[in-house]
C-alpha cells in the first residue's frame, strides 16, 4: 500500500483552485489538508512497521502502569491501595475527585495522572477502588 500522491495533489490543486476563484484559504482549511496527509502517513507507517508499533505500545503501557502506580500511591497516602477498603488490585484502583469532577476538566486516566504529578500533587484527590466509587455515587444519589 502506497501513499496516494495523486490524491494529495488533488487536494493541493483544489486549494489552489479555490484561491484562484478568490476564496480566502483559511489556516483551518490548510490545517485540515495537512492533517489528512499526516493521518494517512501515520496509518501507512503503522502498516509497514507492525514490530515497532507493538514495541511502542509495550513501552507506553509499562510507562502508563508506572505512572498510575506512582500517582495512586501518592493519593493512597503512601500505599497503592484504596483508602476506604484497602483493595490493592491494579485494575480496581482509580482516582477519586473528592469534591466531584470540575465540569470543564476533560482530563482523565494517564493524562490526568501526568498533570497531577507535574503540578506536584494538588489536594482534592484520593485513591479509591471502583467498588468504593460506586458506593460513593450511590450515596450521592448519582444513580437514576
Ligand atoms: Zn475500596
Amino acid at each position: 500500500m502506497e501513499i496516494d500522491k495523486e490524491q494529495y495533489g488533488k487536494g493541493l490543486r483544489k486549494l489552489a483552485a479555490l484561491e484562484a476563484e478568490g476564496v480566502e484559504i483559511t489556516k483551518q482549511m490548510e490545517e485540515a489538508f495537512l492533517s489528512s496527509v499526516h493521518v494517512e502517513r501515520t496509518r501507512l507507517w503503522r502498516l509497514r512497521h507492525p514490530d515497532r508499533v507493538a514495541r511502542n505500545k509495550e513501552i507506553a503501557s509499562v510507562a502508563g502502569r508506572e505512572l498510575k502506580i506512582e500517582v495512586l500511591t501518592h493519593y493512597g497516602r503512601g500505599e497503592f491501595t484504596c483508602v476506604v477498603c484497602g483493595e490493592n488490585r491494579f485494575a480496581c484502583l482509580t482516582l477519586d475527585h473528592i469534591k466531584g469532577r470540575d465540569k470543564g476538566d476533560k482530563k482523565h486516566g494517564n493524562a490526568l495522572y501526568r498533570r497531577l504529578r507535574k503540578d506536584n500533587y494538588p489536594e482534592g484527590f484520593r485513591t479509591l477502588c471502583m467498588n468504593c466509587q460506586w458506593v460513593k455515587r450511590y450515596e450521592n444519589g448519582e444513580f437514576r
